[in-house]
């Protein structure tokens, strides 16, 4: 079945990114958006999947919001290529014409949304932090530019589909909804694909982290303040004994004390903790930029006068790393009593 979308302002459509499904759940979170959206266009939210053997992603996106899903399955689309996907992603869009066009920013949204923005000539906004829609019915997108010191809101008055890619935890997924009905359209796959230049030769999938900090209830950040690796070690233990997660600031990832997975702010994931504990953290605004949805923030630092020391609802004048014992000591006693 195929079905045009002829006129634009009638269709959001959301990139299925589904590799490490259950870590990253952008692309429901997306969904979610732009079902809040779309009533104010007019618009239908369609979801596009390519892959091999990609139904139950399909089925998944439409219990998650899709009214229809646009599907490319096919054997060779089972290893992401960029030149297939950008390929059968430029004639897709060129074809149903869709208004708005949204991609997780994700490390594969990261390498593909500018691709195909450039192939359509059209504008994107990276990194997004917000999207809404205004009075003329355009994308208002919000992203950190400037090295995050400045907020910028965007539109793209002219050109087509309006794209952005959008930083994982902005918005929140949908309930899953088994009764959810939707289309589903099927995209022929060419015999003219390109022949791809790169090859994958291998690929692993790294164990999920047992919970992910844009979900936890607690979350203890360490910036550098914490002083050595071995000193933010120390944070997993805490971590540990409270049932939180551990985050990081970019220095921290930096220096390979934590994995890139737990760094907090503009270049990483954005958290909504009941309570933070930010240890050693001086408070930049692209780490900051991502905690603004936090209960409650206990900061520890050793400079009264840090911004984040401003920002916290609590402020300890500490050393990082003794507090961090004091309180793994203090947990630990409790949990014998
Ligand atoms: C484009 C761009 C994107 C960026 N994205 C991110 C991002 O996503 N996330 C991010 O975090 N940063 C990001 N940054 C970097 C950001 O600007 C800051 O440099 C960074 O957040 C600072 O990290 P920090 O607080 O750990 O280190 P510092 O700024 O060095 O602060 C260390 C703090 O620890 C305190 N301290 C020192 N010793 C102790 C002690 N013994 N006990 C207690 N406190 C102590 C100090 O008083 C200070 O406040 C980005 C920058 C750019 C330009």
């Amino acid at each position: 079945m195929t079905e045009k979308m002829n006129k634009p302002g009638q269709r959001i459509c959301v990139f299925g990114d589904y590799r490490n499904y259950f870590q990253n759940r952008v692309t429901l979170q997306l969904l979610a958006r732009a079902r809040e959206l779309a009533p104010a266009i007019g618009a239908e939210v369609c979801a596009v999947v390519f892959g091999s053997q990609v139904s139950e992603y399909v089925c998944e996106y439409i219990a998650h919001g899709a009214q229809t899903v646009y599907v490319a399955d096919d054997p060779v689309l089972k290893d992401y290529c960029v030149e297939t996907y950008l390929f059968l992603a430029e004639h897709l869009i060129r074809q149903y014409r869709p208004d708005i066009f949204l991609i997780g920013a994700t490390d594969f949204g990261r390498e593909f949304a500018p691709r195909v923005a450039k192939r359509l000539k059209t504008g994107l906004t990276a990194d997004c932090i917000g999207l809404e829609i205004n009075a003329d019915g355009l994308l208002v997108q919000t992203a950190p530019s400037f090295g995050g010191n400045l907020i910028a809101t965007i539109i793209t008055p002219e050109k087509r589909p309006q794209m952005a890619t959008v930083r994982p935890g902005t918005f929140k997924e949908l309930p899953h909804n088994d009764a959810a009905a939707g289309r589903i359209v099927s995209i022929p796959v060419p015999s003219d694909l390109p022949i791809p230049r790169v090859r994958l030769v291998h690929s692993e999938r790294k164990p999920p982290r047992e919970q992910r900090i844009e979900d936890a209830g607690i979350v203890i950040c360490g910036g550098r303040g914490m002083g050595s690796r071995t000193k933010f070690k120390k944070l997993f233990e805490m971590a540990r004994l409270m049932g939180a997660e551990v985050g990081a600031t970019r220095p921290v990832v930096h220096s390979h004390w934590a994995d890139h997975d737990c760094l907090v702010g503009q270049a990483g994931k954005n958290i909504h903790p009941r309570i933070l504990f930010s240890l050693g953290v001086s408070g930049a605004i692209q780490h900051t930029a991502a905690i603004h949805d936090a209960d409650l923030i206990i900061a520890i630092n050793k400079n009264p006068n840090a911004a984040m020391m401003k920002m916290a609802d609590v402020a300890i004048v500490a050393d990082a790393g003794q507090f961090c014992s004091a309180m793994i000591r203090e947990l630990k006693n409790r949990i014998r009593e």
